[in-house]
């Protein structure tokens, strides 16, 4: 079944289109057609660039697209993806026509506690989304218009399906995902942990099951995903028991450029200091915070990793703070779970950047983790990585995440009424 799977942000879309069915779930074979990224959607200048992964032997077809043109909204964008798939020059094996396209799964960041699955979207998935946007004022208009733009598009008789970030988290015991307030701000607004990266937690949990054989009862890990926002997930018994991000993705590690854990009386302080509203302080808090914030130089780790070259001191407190803050929860986290028996670390930073990890997993013997820095340093990117010393007791992997292909399987299963991975 070809499934088209869009991650719509505020101002981009990203796509992929997966062929999978339930033989390529069991065999973990599923096939990725075609991707492409839709950058500043809603400008004069749109950022398209697509690509059909399956390489064809006719001389006159091409698998890369680029180009730049006016996007008013994603409904436009989506057309653009779907004018690509029309173009003659376009090849992508088993699609040549928008009804070659089976189902729609939607990246959907929050389901807040209404919604612990991925579903069928339906008018009133819309609606419950719709009522969620004030939890996730920055990500779910996105996901709706994203909705929206597809039926405008396909139809309404391709189903799609929503995949919400949230959902694996929704396992958290209470004593874990309640804040220390006033029990009604719980009831009346809803205000808890949900936590973020769910799909790519789930994901990561998945593949350690599959290369150590082990059933989900088994599963104890401590789930690392560091990109520009970063998470770490504490799973016992394959379910999320608790996690660093919280009612919105601003809480936990420091990330690019949010600051993470802080005492909420600063906002106040900064407020009064500088003169700032509530809004521009928390702006500050998501969008030029943590490691940007700090370093003054760059959000990207690359950037700081230069920077520590060149002796930048703010550079080397940046990544200073981002290590010990992960090693800090990785700590609390094995006392939280009674225990691991591996971390896995994965996303941009955590399965490109060896010092980072090494910083990490180092002097941690006293816990039983035996980290092999020759097998960090000869990591090969894109591949799932043992990098502790194979007589370890907590073992600690590289596993490249890959949510776009949980989302196609998720989609798939749930349109086909087979059960979805755990
Ligand atoms: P997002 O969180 O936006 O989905 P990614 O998971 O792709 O992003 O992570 C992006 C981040 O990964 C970049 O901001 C950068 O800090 C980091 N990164 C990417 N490649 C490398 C690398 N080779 N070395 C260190 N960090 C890297």
């Amino acid at each position: 079944m070809n499934i088209l799977v869009l991650n719509c942000g505020s101002s981009s879309l990203k796509f992929q289109i997966i062929d999978t069915d339930s033989d390529k779930i069991r065999n973990n074979d599923d096939r990725e057609l075609a991707k492409g990224l839709i950058e500043k959607v809603g400008s004069q200048d749109a950022m398209l660039s697509f690509k059909s992964t399956v390489k064809s032997d006719d001389p006159t077809s091409t698998n890369i697209y680029k180009i730049t043109k006016p996007l008013a909204d994603h409904t436009e964008a989506l057309n653009c993806v779907i004018d690509w798939l029309n173009l003659p020059s376009t090849t992508i094996e088993g699609v040549s026509k928008l009804s070659d396209i089976h189902a729609i799964g939607h990246r959907t960041v929050h389901g807040a506690e209404h919604f612990k699955n991925s579903v069928l979207i339906n008018e009133d998935v819309i609606k419950e989304l719709e009522h969620n946007v004030e939890l996730a004022p920055l990500h779910n208009p996105a996901n709706i218009l994203g909705i929206k733009a597809a039926t405008a598009v396909f139809g309404t008789n391709t189903p799609q399906v929503g995949i919400f970030d949230t959902a694996f988290h929704s396992t958290m015991p209470q004593y874990a995902y309640m804040y220390g307030i006033p029990y009604e701000y719980y009831t009346n607004y809803k205000i808890r942990k949900y936590g973020f990266h769910g799909t790519s937690h789930r994901y990561i949990a998945m593949r350690y099951r599959a290369m150590q054989g082990k059933t989900v009862e088994e599963t104890n890990i401590i789930s690392l995903h560091l990109g520009n926002g970063g998470s770490i997930t504490a799973i016992k018994n394959g379910k999320s028991l608790d996690t660093t991000m919280g009612f919105t993705p601003l809480e936990g590690l420091l990330m690019g450029t949010r600051s993470g854990d802080i005492d909420p009386t600063i906002l106040e302080f900064i407020m009064k200091k500088e003169h700032k509203s509530i809004e521009e302080v928390v702006n500050i808090l998501n969008k030029r915070s943590g490691i940007l914030g700090i370093s003054g130089i760059s959000n990207d780790m690359r950037d700081i990793e230069d920077g520590i070259a060149e002796g930048n001191t703010r550079a080397i407190l940046a990544q200073d703070i981002y290590c010990y803050r992960i090693k800090k929860y990785i700590g609390s986290y094995i006392a939280a779970m009674n225990g691991t028996d591996a971390i896995c670390f994965t996303a941009g930073v955590g399965e490109n950047d060896i010092t980072v990890r090494q910083r990490v997993c180092e002097d941690l013997e006293f816990l039983g983790l035996e980290f092999d820095a020759e097998a960090n340093r000869n990591c090969i990117r894109g591949e799932e990585t043992l990098i502790s010393k194979p007589s370890s007791r907590i073992k600690v992997y590289v596993i490249p995440t890959n949510e776009e292909l949980m989302l196609a399987r998720d989609t798939y299963c749930i349109v086909s009424n087979n059960p979805i991975t755990e």
